[in-house]
């Protein structure tokens, strides 16, 4: 069927043909690729959404179906070449065109919230908060659809005690490939329940999540210090990750770290903290001379209530602090509000946005990388093949993996502590070649070169593959459940061909 017929399938109020919706769903935040849709369609409702994919998969033809959340990838995941886009979020926030909205619905008692797929995370915040409660498990930057993140993961400083936000719903409703509207949880149709988590929008398409909720915190202390060695920096790191396993045992609720390589124009995402309220330069610390010029800089913080005293948040905090390594002095404190913290990135947004440096194309490269190999990707990566330039902020934190529900699609190291590194980078019209996209394009891939030469085996987070070899190889020993999954519920390879796992069947 060709999608423009779609007209006459009773989902034609809200089917769009206009160029700008279609521009819109051609493109995502990584700029690297377009891919044009026939259409776009803005769902009134999760029953839309099960009309749309019911035509596409009984259709003689078929076309490709993707659900679009904040278009946030990078490589044209959320893309359907020649089929039809449903925007499940709405940046203008009408999310439903003349529809009548789902709005967040909180359960206090139960600590739940049940949220439209296409609803954006700092949403889900803001409704949550009214009722003194929050999610436990976050994004760092919260403009993501809660179905983007959970079709990935969502990670943050949060997910070495509570796990990934796929670790944090008890319950979706989910369009299958075949247009069916399907509630699953760990009880009920548990199967498509932990493909679709993880599963890269391979098996269904999220209309709603009930996410797990805890009392919300008022107020964080944001704590950064630096480090000049990598093996202290990453023992140090890996010792505040384990409390989580000592019950009762004093711990800080998040923690997170990058690599200061050097500070070019946009790594003013991470950097702004230690300046204007901490001036300090990094180079006045009087630290010993950075391992191979490279300084790492651990992120933690300590969550509270307004009521509590300073001096027992102090207290609690200084002897954390006492057990670590850090270069003397190189403490920076700052303490604000929950909300604020959590809506930390949106802040560097509006900097970069004003200096037009954000609608950029971001070839991003995020691994899972086993910690005992992450030594040898400090020496070949960041001390190598970066050789002391880097672009853009290059987060590296270690998280555990028995909070990860291995029935879940989502691919993690075969290690109990793995770490993520984030190499967030911007291609900008600068003049230095090491902003260019070729360039950046070209060490992305030295550097997934370098970890198949040494070895050292590496998951691509927001994976990004373009032959089925690839993927088989990526998936490892899951494969077989993956494939298995799509059979079972995506038969003619309908969905979210945009991540290039299948070949759509028409
Ligand atoms: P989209 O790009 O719209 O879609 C992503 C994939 O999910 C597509 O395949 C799409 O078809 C599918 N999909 C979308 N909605 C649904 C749905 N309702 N049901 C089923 N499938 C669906 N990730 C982290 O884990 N932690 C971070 O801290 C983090 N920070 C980020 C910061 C920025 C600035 C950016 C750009 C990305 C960040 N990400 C982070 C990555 C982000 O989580 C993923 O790119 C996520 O997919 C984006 O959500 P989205 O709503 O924009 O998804």
């Amino acid at each position: 069927m060709d999608p423009t017929e779609l007209f006459f399938l009773g989902v034609d109020s809200r089917l769009s043909f206009k160029s700008s919706d279609v521009e819109t769903a051609s493109v995502d935040f990584g700029m690297l690729g377009k891919a044009k849709p026939r259409a776009v369609l803005h769902p009134a409702s999760a029953d839309d959404v099960a009309r749309l994919v019911k035509a596409a998969y009984e259709s003689a033809n078929g076309f490709p179906v993707s659900a679009r959340g904040h278009g946030h990838s990078i490589n044209g995941q959320a893309q359907a070449v020649n089929g039809v886009v449903i925007q499940m979020s709405d940046s203008e926030g009408t999310r439903f065109g003349s529809g009548k909205p789902f709005l967040p619905q909180v359960k206090e008692k139960e600590k739940y919230v049940d949220v439209w797929g296409g609803e954006l995370w700092i949403q889900v915040l803001k409704s949550t908060l009214e009722h003194g409660l929050a999610p436990k498990s976050w994004t760092d930057y919260l403009y993501l659809s809660v179905g983007g993140t959970l079709s990935n993961a969502g990670i943050s400083g949060q997910a070495f005690h509570h796990g990934p936000q796929i670790s944090n719903v008890h319950e979706l409703e989910v369009v299958t490939g075949k247009g069916e509207l399907l509630i699953c949880s760990e009880e009920k149709n548990s199967e498509l329940f932990h493909a679709v988590l993880g599963g890269l929008g391979q098996f269904g398409i999220i209309t709603r999540a009930r996410i797990a909720l805890e009392a919300a915190p008022q107020k964080v202390r944001w704590i950064r210090v630096l480090y000049s060695d990598f093996s202290t920096f990453t023992r140090d790191q890996e010792y505040l990750i384990s409390l989580h396993a000592q019950p009762g045992s004093q711990k800080f609720d998040y923690v997170e770290g990058f690599v200061i390589v050097n500070d070019g124009p946009t790594n003013t995402w991470r950097s702004s903290f230690f300046s204007p309220r901490n001036p300090v330069k990094i180079n006045s610390l009087g630290a010993p001379a950075a391992d191979g010029g490279v300084l790492y800089c651990l992120e933690i913080t300590k969550n509270y209530d307004g009521s509590t005293a300073s001096d027992i948040i102090d207290k609690e905090v200084n002897s954390l602090l006492k057990k670590l390594d850090f270069i003397p002095g190189s403490a920076f404190t700052t303490d604000l509000p929950y909300e604020e913290f959590l809506d930390r990135v949106h802040k560097a947004e509006l900097r970069l946005r004003s200096k037009g440096v954000w609608d950029v194309p971001h070839p991003w490269l995020n691994l899972f990388v086993p910690k005992s190999r992450i030594a040898d990707f400090d020496k070949g990566v960041f001390k190598g093949i970066l050789g002391n330039q880097a672009n853009g902020p290059i987060l590296i934190y270690p998280m555990n993996k028995n909070k990860w529900d291995r029935r879940s699609s989502v691919v993690i190291p075969d290690e109990e502590v793995f770490y993520l590194v984030a190499l967030l980078r911007s291609a900008l019209n600068t003049g230095e070649e090491i902003d260019t996209l070729e360039y950046l394009e070209n060490q992305n891939r030295q550097i997934l070169r370098f970890c198949d030469e040494a070895g050292i085996i590496v998951k691509q987070y927001l994976p990004h593959h373009t032959r089925q070899q690839e993927w088989v190889d990526h998936f490892g020993d899951k494969w077989g459940q993956f494939y298995q999954r799509k059979m079972e519920f995506d038969p003619r390879h309908i969905l979210a061909t945009g991540q290039l796992i299948f070949e759509p069947s028409f």
